[in-house]
């Protein structure tokens, strides 16, 4: 059978679910759902790397978008993500299409169109007298996590033509 020369990137935890914070996953390894749904219509599939579990490693805490608004994660973000756009300019060169970019719901780092955040989610847990107060301020809120906003920058600088969707954990399937 003639390859589609259709492809998408997803985000690392679609495909591999451990190396999600502590705690926060819901399926086994993969998103079976998310998968099956990129199977049908013929993608390749193209998985980014993790830049929490990159940087932080998987005892980390759950963090919030303020955490990583900062130089060196974004550095780090474009640096990770740099070599798997250059591989996929090569294919859009030879005629083959990114599809879409998959995304992580209320992700710090990967959400598209929803990402987790707070002001005050910072510094020494143990000398926070108010700490479920603390916690009462980390919301989800509309806005891309870090990873994902130099994602969308490397994709507007190089003129890709794609379509980002986000997933949430627990196999709802995006409209797409
Ligand atoms: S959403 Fe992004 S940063 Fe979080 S576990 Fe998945 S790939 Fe890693």
């Amino acid at each position: 059978m003639r390859r589609g020369k259709k492809l998408c990137l997803v985000c690392h935890c679609i495909l591999n679910g451990n190396s999600k914070v502590g705690g926060s996953c819901k399926y086994e390894g993969a998103n079976v759902e998310v998968v099956k749904a990129l199977m049908d219509r013929g993608y390749g599939i193209i998985q980014l790397p993790c830049p929490e579990n990159t940087i932080y490693g998987i005892r980390r805490w759950g963090h919030v978008k303020e955490q990583f608004d900062n130089n060196f994660y974004r550095k780090v973000s474009r640096d990770l993500l740099n070599p798997i756009v250059d591989e996929i300019q090569d294919y859009i060169n030879d005629g083959y299409t990114l599809e879409h970019i998959v995304g992580v719901f209320g992700s710090p780092s990967c959400g598209v169109y929803h990402t987790c955040s707070s002001a005050l989610w910072y510094g020494e847990l143990s000398k926070n007298e108010n700490l479920s107060d603390t916690l009462k301020t980390v919301n989800c809120v509309d806005g891309s996590g870090v990873f994902i906003e130099e994602l969308i920058n490397i994709i507007e600088e190089r003129n890709i033509d794609t379509k980002f969707v986000e997933v949430r954990e627990s196999n709802i399937l995006p409209q797409w």
